[in-house]
């Protein structure tokens, strides 16, 4: 596997890689690989001859308050995981390299962004997330980027720039990677003591509550979701929030007449953890 750092180089390699007819996939991340991360690598090598993981704490999705500086980061690591999964290449740039002096320019995304995360975070938090994703998608110049559905707005806003910008990649969305006891995969899952760990577990338990009534038969979105806010409440979690949107435009819904987003963020010790489960109008559960 190459490490990369620069615009320049990642470009020769696809260059040549294209040249010779061969299909590039790109999985765009932050680090502190998880089996989530994995994940995204293994769909992406089974799919691609060439396979790229960009690498990149991207400072303008963060907040003033939020969690840049603390972000976990060990490169080695990374790198030692991406080979193992048989990854060609893994694009780390400084951020300099990213955004030069005089970088002047902003994707914004309106409608979907200005709920759930969007609202929660501020509208930064999508800005910064379409415009690097779309410089990769420039510079990398992918036949097919994977994300995961952990990050379910994400992908949404992803596809909407992709959509709006007639941007030449396919998008596809990989479920989500959970521990053991359901807690959803996550980088920030350091922050947490032994504690916040056992707590952390209330938020899919939440959604696993909601889900169950939603197989059952219920449709009423204030009912389903009272069910998920009784188990974080007896967690001790009060939710940044906790709704049920349409999955195609994120209008919120009162009567769950088709896919639903279910979708929570929540403070749990030191960490903001956020998860979600698709509530498929089909007799069966989506990504749980
Ligand atoms: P991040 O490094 O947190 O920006 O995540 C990089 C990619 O991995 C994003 O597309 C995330 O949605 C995805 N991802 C993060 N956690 C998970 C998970 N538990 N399961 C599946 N994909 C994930």
């Amino acid at each position: 596997m190459r490490i990369i750092r620069t615009i320049d180089g990642i470009r020769t390699a696809v260059t040549e890689a294209r040249a010779a007819r061969r299909s590039v996939g790109l999985v765009p991340t932050m680090g502190a690989f998880h089996d989530g991360h994995l994940s995204l690598m293994r769909a992406a090598r089974a799919d691609n001859d060439l396979v790229v993981v960009s690498l990149f704490v991207n400072p303008t999705q963060f907040g003033p308050s939020e969690d840049l500086a603390a972000y976990p980061r060990d490169e080695a690591r990374d790198a030692a995981l991406a080979e193992q999964q048989g990854v060609d290449i893994l694009f780390a740039p400084e951020p300099a390299e990213i955004y030069p002096d005089g970088f002047a320019t902003s994707i914004h995304v309106s409608g979907i962004t200005e709920v759930l995360d969007g609202a929660s975070r501020g509208a930064f938090h999508f800005d910064g997330v379409a415009t690097v994703v779309a410089k990769l998608f420039g510079i990398v110049a992918p036949d097919i980027a994977y994300f995961g559905q952990k990050d379910a707005q994400q992908v949404m806003v992803v596809r909407q720039v992709v959509r709006d910008l007639n941007l030449p990649v396919r998008i596809e969305a990989c479920p989500i990677v959970r521990e053991p006891d359901g807690l959803a995969m996550s980088s920030r899952n350091v922050y947490l003591d032994a504690d916040a760990r056992q707590q952390a577990t209330a938020l899919n338990r939440a959604l696993d509550a909601a889900s169950d009534l939603h197989v059952a038969g219920e449709r009423d979105a204030a009912t389903i979701l009272e069910a998920a806010r009784r188990v974080l409440l007896h967690a001790g979690i009060r939710p940044d929030y906790l709704e049920l949107r349409s999955n195609d435009d994120l209008t919120p819904l009162e009567h769950v007449d088709r896919d639903a987003l279910l979708a929570v963020a929540a403070r749990v010790g030191a960490a903001r953890l956020i998860d979600n489960h698709i509530l498929t109008t089909r007799d069966e559960r989506g990504t749980r």
